[in-house]
């Protein structure tokens, strides 16, 4: 697979790790963390919180349960793109477009 992939294809769909860990609320460190269930981010300045997953989210499977409608159904939910690859700090460095795009793992 080659470095550009068309967002929205196929092969954009199979980077995607499914971990479905973009899909719990991320926070500023500011907010307090104390009492609660964290994963890290990218940056240090954003953390993933476990506790507060997207209500369309199967947690077991760790899959949408909505996907191919998610983006009309659900408003927090946005396209990842290749600059979200690149710059999103709430992106945990596990995520299969960050490693690809932002650290050149294949
Ligand atoms: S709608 Fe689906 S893809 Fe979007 S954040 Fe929720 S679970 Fe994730
Ligand atoms: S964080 Fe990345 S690898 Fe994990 S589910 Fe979201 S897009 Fe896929």
């Amino acid at each position: 697979m080659s470095f550009w992939v068309w967002p929205g294809s196929r092969a954009w769909d199979r980077i995607c790790l499914r971990c479905g860990l973009c899909c719990y609320e991320k926070h500023h460190t500011f907010v307090r963390r104390r009492g609660k269930n964290i994963f890290p981010a990218v940056s240090p300045r954003y953390y993933i919180a476990l506790d507060e997953p997207c209500p369309h989210l199967d947690c077991e499977k760790k899959l949408c349960r909505i996907y191919p409608d998610r983006l009309r159904q659900c408003r927090d939910c946005g396209r990842l793109t290749i600059f979200h690859a690149l710059f999103a700090g709430y992106l945990p460095a596990r995520c299969g477009y960050v490693k690809k795009f932002r650290f050149g793992v294949k």
